[in-house]
């Protein structure tokens, strides 16, 4: 009744689904089969900016910083208010190092420590990335190299359709590419995503965005996490996701960093709103809320200078998304806004920083805007979503009276994140340490439980 059998089956090749089959590959003597729905879409792995949290690295250590998993634990713990399980961030944060290391050493990504953007919530400077600050080049390199293991079978444009259990314990999946196939496997690692490209799903789970726009890959529709719940799972934290408030019309976007890094975001009336160093996944909503749906961004040269060689400045900056103003009143003339207003808000801001209070609560502050101005026009969108199936700590999906599913994994965002359960509880990096971490976790039990056949 087979087609194939595989000794552990990998559904999904973004960041997770291509660590845990790498990692489980190491073992010649197990045959790993990895499923993708489509490689010509990007996933969120390519999407991503790709910052990584990795505490404790050798590329901290080469700089003198002092970091260790327990300090990014509590910082994400923090960060979610208190809501994220406290003892699987830390088990997850335990292995953020290694799987930076792995992504070095075994596929050879250029990875550095990526210091530029001080990001939200983090006591440390640990994001790391590939020189372009991008998911493209990452994801590329993953999955060639699982495309030349001899123990790999990479199906692109096959994805699993249906989980097949056989007493409520899993067995295999039927896949679809050209033909329809059963594919056997004594462990499965279920990595295909969360549920972002999945409008009912969203409606249903995270009603304030109901109505945004989705960046994230469309491939990730929650197949993943039903069968779950069809097979008893338990569901954590479904309403938990990451926002982002600098999203374009032509859905590319700036960096959340140039905001961060002093710049200002104002309304369709020349005027400020909020506190622009509140997290960017949380501000997203309140973008939305703001009349038209969309926001001026408004930051200057020596911030620009600093984000300027990142992959999404650049993108955007190819697309004309990022305009350039020498004069106050060209910038209020091109956004269709009153000169005096403008003036009186950056006037009010400028004040604000050199006397170190700010009229809206703002504490970081930097320098004061001077001219050239450079602005975007954004609104906020959901770009993945954080909530999933519960597992345990070698990442075995768990019923509801806890006990574990076997052979079944989730990782990445199939499962739950440590994001607490809304948008303000997302750290930057939560999703690719989570994504790479876990499947780190997963792809090592899978191969070391299993005895060659
Ligand atoms: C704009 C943006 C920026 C981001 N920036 C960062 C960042 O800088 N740092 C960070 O930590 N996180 C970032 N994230 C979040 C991060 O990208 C995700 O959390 C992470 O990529 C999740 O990895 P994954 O492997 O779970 O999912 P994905 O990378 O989406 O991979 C899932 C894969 O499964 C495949 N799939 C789905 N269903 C099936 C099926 N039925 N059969 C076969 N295959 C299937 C999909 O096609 C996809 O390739 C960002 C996200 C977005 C959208």
């Amino acid at each position: 009744m087979w087609d194939t059998k595989a000794d552990v089956l990998v559904v999904g090749a973004g960041a997770a689904g291509c660590i845990a089959a790498g990692v489980a590959a190491a073992d010649p003597a197990l045959e790993v089969v990895v499923l993708e729905k489509d490689t010509g879409q990007p996933c969120n792995s390519t999407i991503a900016s790709a910052f990584i949290p990795g505490a404790g690295s050798r590329f901290q250590r080469a700089k003198g910083i002092a970091d260790d998993p327990a300090i990014l634990a509590e910082d994400i713990w923090r960060k979610s208010k208190g809501r994220a399980d406290k003892a699987r961030a830390l088990t997850l944060a335990r292995r953020s190092a290694d799987a930076v290391h792995w992504l070095a050493d075994v596929p050879g990504i250029p990875i550095e420590h990526a210091p530029e953007i001080e990001w939200f919530g983090h006591t440390r400077p640990r994001m790391h990335s590939h020189p372009i600050r991008s998911g493209i080049p990452i994801i590329a390199t993953l999955r060639a190299y699982l495309a030349a293991q001899p123990n790999v079978t990479f199906l692109d444009k096959v994805p699993a359709i249906d989980l097949l259990a056989d007493g409520g314990i899993p067995i295999g999946v039927v896949a679809r590419g050209e033909r329809e196939r059963r594919i056997a496997a004594r462990r499965i690692v279920l990595a295909c995503g969360g549920f972002g490209g999945n409008p009912e799903m969203v409606a249903r789970y995270i009603p304030e965005m109901a109505t945004a726009w989705h960046i994230g890959g469309t491939t990730n529709t929650g197949e993943g996490i039903r069968w779950g719940l069809a097979l008893g799972a338990a569901v954590e934290h479904m309403g938990a996701y990451q926002g982002r408030d600098t999203i374009r019309e032509d859905g590319t976007r700036v960096t959340p960093g140039v905001v961060t890094g002093g710049g200002i975001a104002i309304d369709v009336g020349g005027q400020r709103f909020v506190r622009e160093d509140r997290d960017y996944s949380e501000l997203a909503a309140v973008y939305r809320q703001q009349p038209g749906g969309f926001v001026v961004l408004i930051w200057d040269a020596g911030i620009q200078h600093s984000v300027d060689a990142l992959h999404v400045m650049q993108e955007a900056k190819r697309n004309g998304g990022i305009d350039r103003f020498e004069s106050l009143r060209a910038l209020a003339h091109h956004h269709g806004l009153s000169e005096n207003v403008l003036g009186a808000t950056l006037d009010d801001y400028n004040r604000g920083v050199l006397a170190r209070k700010d009229g809206l609560g703002r504490t970081e502050l930097t320098r004061p805007l001077a001219p050239p101005y450079f602005t975007a026009r954004v609104t906020g969108a959901i770009a993945h979503t954080q909530g999933g199936l519960k597992v345990d700590d070698r990442q075995r999906v768990l019923r509801q009276d806890g006990r574990a599913i076997e052979p079944l994994y989730a990782v990445g965002n199939t499962a739950v994140g440590v994001s607490g359960s809304d948008a303000g509880g997302y750290m930057s990096g939560n999703g690719l340490m989570v994504a790479f971490s876990s499947g780190l976790i997963a792809g090592e039990d899978a191969s070391a439980t299993l005895a060659p056949a």
